[in-house]
């Protein structure tokens, strides 16, 4: 990260970029707070600095997303963004609405290199990491258009976080610290598809979010068929991680399960992922598959998906079926994104 990317340093950092410009150190507090508490997206708006602070950081822009596209579901209220960054490249955020409150899913990355076979984002590789203020932007400029609080933070949407690890870890330590938007560490949730090292690592941050962990299969076999990644870690593996980072944190996993008609849904695919996670304090997310145009996968049926959830729960494991949000709009996850630049490359 470079150190000139204001919106990614903390408190600390930013009273020392202070003193070594010739300023005050508490400035920081209150450029810090215009940044993460106010959502300020430029130095104008930030009226009580001063011109001749203000004439120094010509070169200093504060990071802040532009709206490319923003779509709104007539469904259920659901909105989800394209922005742009500010090398030209596009990333997608959705915001949800809950009874509990509202709920922000972010990109971790531009594109991604895990090569899952049914997800969209991964179809064009991974094109880079986001900064920590890419991150945060995101859901600053969805509380800023909407006027709306934010209080849960998902980082499922584009990317794989663990790939993109310290700026990851810098990105909840802003946000969820003091000064900015302060957002419970409890509302917020990391998905991975299992960088094993890394969960250890995170197991050792002494944090308090939610790890939800990509499963999608109850074998080594399936899983390899469905995610190139498992040939590195095998389930095994996985779910020792699993358990570690409960035994460090005393935070229940999540394992988030794709169904895909005639590939993971069977009866037999519940009974041996019971047996897997049998006794794991966990929580099972079941995710009837968004189908994309490039592969053939299509979704269980709703009677499938019911089945494989009573199976599961007869064997004592909590299980939800995810409520599908904004479906009328830009269909799955990274479609929206996916869909932006096939047309701008089809126009080039
Ligand atoms: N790289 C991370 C987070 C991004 S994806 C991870 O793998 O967890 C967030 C979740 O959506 C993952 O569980 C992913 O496997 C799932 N997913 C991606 N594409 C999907 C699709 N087309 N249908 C259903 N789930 C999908």
């Amino acid at each position: 990260m470079s150190m000139t990317d204001l919106k990614s340093m903390t408190i600390e950092e930013l009273k020392d970029w202070m003193v070594q410009i010739g300023e005050k150190p508490f400035r920081a507090k209150q450029v810090y707070s215009w940044m993460h508490e106010h959502l300020a997206a430029s130095w104008e708006e930030m009226t009580n600095i001063p011109k001749s602070l203000k004439e120094k950081t010509g070169d200093y822009p504060i990071t802040a997303l532009k709206v490319v596209d923003e779509q709104v579901s007539a469904l259920d209220g659901t909105r989800k963004y394209l922005f742009g960054l500010e090398d030209g490249n596009v990333i997608e955020s959705v915001l949800m609405r809950y009874r509990h409150g509202n709920s922000v899913c972010i990109s971790s990355q531009v594109g991604c290199r895990m090569g899952c076979r049914f997800c969209a984002s991964t179809l064009g590789g991974l094109t880079r990491n986001l900064k920590p203020s890419e991150m945060l932007d995101q859901i600053y400029r969805i509380q800023s258009i909407t006027g709306e609080r934010v209080s849960n933070v998902v980082v499922m949407g584009t990317g794989e976080p663990l790939d993109n690890y310290e700026n990851l870890l810098r990105f909840i330590h802003i946000l969820t610290g003091e000064g900015g938007l302060n957002i419970s560490q409890r509302n917020v949730t990391v998905s991975t598809c299992g960088l094993v090292p890394r969960m250890y690592d995170l197991a050792e941050e002494q944090l308090q979010i939610t790890l939800a962990l990509s499963l999608h299969a109850p074998n080594d076999e399936k899983r390899r068929e469905l995610m190139p990644v498992a040939r590195r870690y095998s389930m095994q593996e996985i779910l020792d991680a699993c358990r570690n980072y409960f035994d460090k944190t005393g935070r229940r996993i999540t394992f988030e399960y794709s169904l895909v008609a005639g590939v993971n849904d069977s009866e037999e695919d519940a009974r041996e992922l019971t047996e897997k996670i049998r006794g794991m304090n966990c929580h099972v997310n079941l995710i009837p598959v968004n189908p994309i145009k490039e592969r053939s996968y299509v979704r269980s049926t709703r009677a499938a998906v019911d089945n494989f959830k009573n199976k599961l729960e007869k064997c004592g494991i909590n299980v939800t079926i995810r409520r599908e949000m904004g479906s009328d709009i830009d269909g799955a996850c990274g479609q929206l994104r996916k869909s932006y630049i096939d047309r701008t490359e089809s126009e080039k």
